[in-house]
């Protein structure tokens, strides 16, 4: 008895499989039966089987069942190339969902024990003097950045029923930077909705979040009743600036007067681009911008319609990554033939000079020009005039090894020369501020004062290991956000 696979028993399974005649049949039959058994019938070949009707039906049957699942097998899988645009949630443990869907995580019992968020349920609060009712918010975030939102999840995932006010000043809702100086410049069309391809091959959105995950509060004035500020879950106040903190009374005070009584409050206001003192004399200019939001973007993308020559101020990453990006879509567009000379300009011997070893630094350097980027290293800005006439400007560069002087003509600048924190409200508040690197001075655990915490670039913070600092980075903010949501909560011993 033999156990190897023969024609003739792949026959009997077809058969059996199929018992009455199909396409696959038939061919099986011809491809496989043995030349002896047709040579025997030769009348009884495929195409007088064609002819009979029943074996046209099983013919027609058989391509609308097995079509499909040949075309599927057959098909070669190409990688998965994932078009839905997705929102961008940094958070490793955040659920991505509508706010009223946030999945009720089983808090610890220490932190149901410390969360203050439980213990004032009053929606309004009676002012001490008795005559001025302010709405109660739980959780108040200053800043509508990167660790204002990164703080939001973490109490959304610690306090669930917790309300939550974040307070921005852009006309946006939370999005994350960096895409603004590299992918957004790669596609045109993308860029409109500030969607873009990342490094995964997906489309991602510079956004958080949709807005619609958010309970957008019309703006309040200091005659709007506290009623107005009846929040369920997550809250977003945007256009609005927060003029100070009542620390005695608690409450966040906003530019218009408006007050609002918190049970935490986050200060997680970033830091400011700053300018150079040759620019100064020349006060408010169109032709003029720092680059740090979506509105700066929009300017520059405008900007760029018109412009010829462009002077980027600044040797650090965001300078030398926006020099490259627009670099890149001069490259791209050179069929369409606008283009823009782009001028880099910085006081270091190369790219980066303050953070890379020379070597890097120069390499960086060679590279950029070699992309067609005009790079002057060691020079500073002298002076720079206007021409209201031309409406282009007379900029004096001087180089710091010889001393020569040169004057370009440029039409359009972009001033990349570092940040400052954003310490005005702090200061008005009565918080310390660190007085060597500039920042909010916080504990470890992210806290100013009892009950205020701050995060992100403008925290000063102390690092058990590495001693006080502050960080302008995308991780720190995501990172300290997450913590400092975490403490306001109440977890202060973290696993
Ligand atoms: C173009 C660009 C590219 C970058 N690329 C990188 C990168 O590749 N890698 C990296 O590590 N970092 C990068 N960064 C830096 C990084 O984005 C920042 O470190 C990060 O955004 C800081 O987050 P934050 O929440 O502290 O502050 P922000 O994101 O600046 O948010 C603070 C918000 O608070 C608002 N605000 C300020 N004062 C008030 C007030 N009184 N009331 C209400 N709102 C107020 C501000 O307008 C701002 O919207 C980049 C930055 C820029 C601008």
């Amino acid at each position: 008895m033999s156990k190897f696979f023969k024609t003739s028993d792949f026959n009997r399974i077809l058969r059996q499989m199929y018992p009455n005649k199909t396409l696959a049949y038939s061919m099986s039959k011809k491809k496989y039966s043995s030349n002896s058994q047709q040579h025997q019938n030769p009348k009884n070949n495929f195409k007088s089987k064609f002819n009979e009707t029943s074996t046209r039906f099983w013919l027609l049957a058989s391509c609308a069942i097995f079509g499909p699942i040949f075309y599927t097998l057959t098909t070669p899988t190409l990688p998965k190339v994932e078009k839905k645009k997705i929102y961008v949630d940094t958070s490793p443990t955040v659920e991505d969902s509508e706010p009223a869907e946030f999945t009720k995580s089983k808090l610890p019992e220490e932190i149901v024990k410390t969360s203050t968020s439980k213990t004032v349920i009053k929606d309004t609060v009676v002012d001490n003097d008795g005559r001025k009712e302010y709405p109660y918010i739980d959780y108040i975030l200053v800043g509508g950045g990167t660790a204002s939102f990164n703080a939001m999840i973490s109490i959304k995932n610690l306090d669930p029923d917790a309300k939550i006010l974040i307070i921005g000043d852009e006309p946006n809702s939370p999005y994350q930077r960096p895409p603004l100086s590299k992918e957004l410049w790669e596609n045109k069309e993308q860029s409109k909705d500030f969607d873009f391809n990342a490094w995964d091959g997906t489309v991602q959105s510079i956004f958080y979040k949709p807005e619609s995950f958010f309970e957008m509060v019309p703006k309040l004035s200091a005659k709007t009743s506290s009623e107005a500020l009846n929040l369920k879950n997550v809250g977003l106040l945007k256009e609005t600036r927060v003029g100070k903190l009542d620390l005695k009374k608690s409450l966040v005070v906003l530019e218009n007067g408006y007050k609002i009584r918190y049970g935490k409050v986050l200060l997680a206001t970033g830091a400011t681009p700053k300018s150079i003192t040759a620019l100064a004399k020349l006060g408010k200019n169109e032709n003029i911008q720092t680059f740090r939001s979506i509105s700066d973007f929009k300017k520059l993308e405008e900007k760029l319609n018109t412009s010829n020559k462009l002077l980027v101020i600044g040797g650090g990453f965001l300078g030398s990554e926006i020099s490259f990006s627009l670099q890149k879509r001069n490259k791209n567009e050179k069929d369409n033939a606008k283009t823009v000379h782009i001028l880099q300009v910085f006081p270091e011997k190369g790219l980066l000079g303050l953070l890379f070893p020379e070597y890097l630094s120069n390499y960086l350097t060679k590279k950029l020009v070699e992309f067609g980027v005009e790079v002057k290293t060691e020079t500073k800005i002298e002076s720079v005039e206007f021409n209201k006439m031309s409406n282009d400007f007379k900029v004096t560069l001087e180089n710091l090894n010889s001393k020569k002087k040169e004057v370009v003509q440029v039409d359009q600048i972009l001033v990349s020369a570092g940040v400052q924190p954003n310490t005005d409200l702090a200061r008005r508040s009565g918080l310390e501020i660190d007085p060597n690197n500039g920042g909010i001075l916080v504990n470890a655990e992210l806290c100013a004062r009892t009950n205020v915490f701050a995060a992100g670039d403008v925290c000063s913070y102390y690092d058990e290991v590495l001693g006080r600092r502050r960080i302008e980075h995308y991780d720190h903010a995501v990172k300290s956000g997450i913590l400092a949501g975490e403490n306001m909560v109440g977890l202060s011993v973290r696993k």
